[in-house]
Parts: structure tokens; C-alpha cells; sequence
């Protein structure tokens, strides 16, 4: 769960994660968590959308208008977002409102921002994912796809930019997420309680200790605070250069073939995981190690589901199915064979 939640940090482009688990196991704590980790972005100072100065692409009508008029748009730097959106929001909150009579009168459009416009660039988190109305998880969707949140009523619309992380949290007991939905997280884990009798001492020892003395305990972690901060920053400088070679792609490939997954997005999200892995261990190049540590974080919700059956990656098939693709691989290399290397889709 923690090292998901960094990797989306330094690459927003993992494109989430959902968490799975039990009651009690510190789902929401951890995402609350991350908050603090976040690095800084760029943002136009005064955008209820906080586009990113540096790329007209993805900017929104406004922006651009003042863009187009010659303006110099003041920027400011602050941390990514960690946005709540609630079970209970409705789509108004969601995706903002609309105000129609301003429309018609003045011609003018009078948009009232929602939580999807508040997410813009950071990251959406949704608390218990799986209990959320299915209209607002289409609209979800729509957005999460297209990048863009449209809002439409009596033949007037309005658009404007909804780039987000989503992170979800649920307690599979309360019920499943739709397949549509679950294939949109980048990331999935499963979370259960320890069962070593000296961890969950830890646990509550450390619980307790917060609990007495809040600030106390907060300044006892700032120095390996700061030392994962750094680590963050550093990886999301470092991504851009990370380099994957041909070997590993086909060893991904491999990896999502003979696990069983639906579609090419986990070979996709399996190579920027793997790069994300490579970087924050300070290195350029992507190795069958980060390969390894991806694959936990983005198969387990994407393996053709058998019924009645528990979902877990068998570690033994994927073993041998990573020893026999660089078996392959090893033959492969005594024929004449270009190899090139990529660094794009970071
Ligand atoms: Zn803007």
C-alpha cells in the first residue's frame, strides 16, 4: 500500500490505486498520509483549475484566452492535492453547476467549480469506492478517461480540465466495484491485519504514543519524514532519464500473457511502474527486480477471475514464467537482434 501510494506520487501517470481490505487495517490513514509527501507543482496562481503554466495542452478555456490575449499568467508553486470526494456527494458537487439563467440572459457562462475541478493536477480519493452511487462512478469514468470534466444542461456546456489520481479505498465484504471501474486504478493491493504478535505490538505501541502526544510523535518521524520526501522529489527528477530495454518490455509482455490479463493496459502500467521502481531507487535503468515489485501492485485486479476463487498472483508460476522469458531471452541474444532502448511514456 505505502510503496503503491509513493509511486503514484512520483509518476502521476500509474493512474491510481485502489485498496482493498478489512476494517481497522489503516487504509485511510495511509492516504491521508501521503498528503505529506507530495511534491510541489507549478500552477497558474489565480486557475480554479491550477493549470500547469507550461503546457497549453491541457490548459483551460480560460487560461488560454488570457494566453491568446498576450497575458502573462502568474504562477505559483504548492503541493499536489489530496481531495476527498464523499459517498454521499451528489453529481452537482461533483462535477460543479452549471448557472443557466446567466447563460440565457447575459450570455455568459457562470460555472460554480465542484470537487472534480478541485482535483485537477492531485489526487481524488474516494473512501469506501465500492458503496459509490454507479452514476457519479459514470461520471467518474468519463472524466478519469478523457481528462476532462463536461458539464451539460439544456443545450449549454461547459468543459474544463480534471486530470486526477484516483485512490480508492473498500472493504471487499460490503460488496465489489464494477469491472469497468476497477480496470481504471492503476494499482491494486489487498490489506490484511498482521499476524505477527510483535508487529501488532508495534502497532499499538506506536498508536498509543500518537495518541498521547500528537506533536511529540510527529517530530520523532520528521528526519525519516523528510528522508522519503527527499527520496520522492529526487525519483520525480530522475523518471524522464529511466530507461527500460527491449528484454524487460518482452519480460513484461511475457508476465501478462501467461498470467492470464484482459488488454494491453497492464503491460503499459507494468512499464511505468517498473521505470517509477528503477527511479526511485535512484537508478536510470529499469531491471527485472523493479519488474517484480510492479507486478504485485498490477495484476491482482486484472487476472481473468475464476469463480468462487480468492484472486492471488501464484508466485511460483510467476517465477517460472520470468526465469523462462530470459531463458528465451538468452538464446535470442546469440542471433544478430537490434536492441533499442526507450525512454518516452515516462
Ligand atoms: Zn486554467
Amino acid at each position: 500500500m505505502k510503496k503503491g501510494l509513493m509511486l503514484n506520487a512520483i509518476n502521476p501517470k500509474i493512474s491510481g490505486i485502489l485498496i482493498r481490505g478489512e476494517k481497522g487495517t489503516a487504509k485511510s490513514t495511509a492516504v491521508r498520509a501521503i498528503a505529506a509527501l507530495l511534491p510541489e507543482i507549478e500552477v497558474v496562481a489565480d486557475c480554479l483549475y491550477g493549470c500547469d503554466p507550461e503546457d497549453i495542452t491541457t490548459m483551460c478555456m480560460n487560461c488560454r484566452q488570457r494566453l491568446a490575449k498576450g497575458e502573462t499568467l502568474p504562477r505559483l508553486r504548492r503541493k499536489m492535492r489530496v481531495v476527498d470526494l464523499p459517498v454521499s456527494a451528489t453529481e452537482d458537487r461533483v462535477v460543479g453547476t452549471l448557472d443557466i439563467e446567466q447563460a440565457i440572459k447575459k450570455g455568459e457562462k457562470r460555472f460554480e467549480p465542484g470537487v472534480l475541478a478541485q482535483a485537477n493536477r492531485g489526487i481524488l480519493y474516494v473512501d469506501e469506492v465500492n458503496l459509490l452511487d454507479d452514476h457519479i462512478v459514470d461520471v467518474l469514468l468519463d472524466s478519469a478517461a478523457m481528462g476532462v470534466n463536461t458539464v451539460e444542461r439544456e443545450g449549454v456546456s461547459f468543459t474544463h480540465p480534471a486530470n486526477f489520481i484516483l485512490v480508492g479505498t473498500m472493504n471487499p465484504e460490503e460488496g465489489e466495484l464494477r469491472p469497468q471501474l476497477l480496470d481504471r486504478f492503476g494499482f491494486s493491493v489487498n490489506i490484511t491485519g498482521i499476524l505477527d504478535p510483535k508487529l501488532r505490538v508495534e502497532v499499538v505501541k506506536r498508536r498509543s504514543a500518537f495518541e498521547e502526544d500528537p506533536e511529540g510523535f510527529a517530530d520523532r518521524w520528521e528526519t525519516a519524514q523528510d528522508e522519503l520526501r527527499q527520496q520522492i522529489i529526487a525519483a520525480k527528477a530522475l523518471l524522464t532519464k529511466v530507461q527500460i530495454s527491449d528484454d524487460i518490455l518482452f519480460l513484461i509482455a511475457s508476465i501478462a500473457i501467461e498470467m492470464g490479463v484482459d488488454g494491453h493496459r497492464a503491460d503499459l502500467i507494468m512499464m511505468k511502474a517498473s521505470k517509477t521502481m528503477a527511479a526511485f531507487n535512484g537508478r536510470e535503468e529499469a531491471t527485472e527486480e523493479d519488474v517484480r515489485q510492479a507486478v504485485d501492485l498490477t495484476l491482482l485486479h486484472r487476472m481473468r477471475r475464476k469463480p468462487f476463487q480468492e484472486q492471488v498472483i501464484d508466485s511460483q508460476k510467476l517465477q517460472d514464467v520470468m526465469a523462462g522469458a530470459k531463458h528465451r531471452h538468452a538464446c535470442a541474444h546469440t542471433h544478430p537482434h537490434v536492441h533499442s532502448h526507450t525512454h518516452s511514456h515516462t
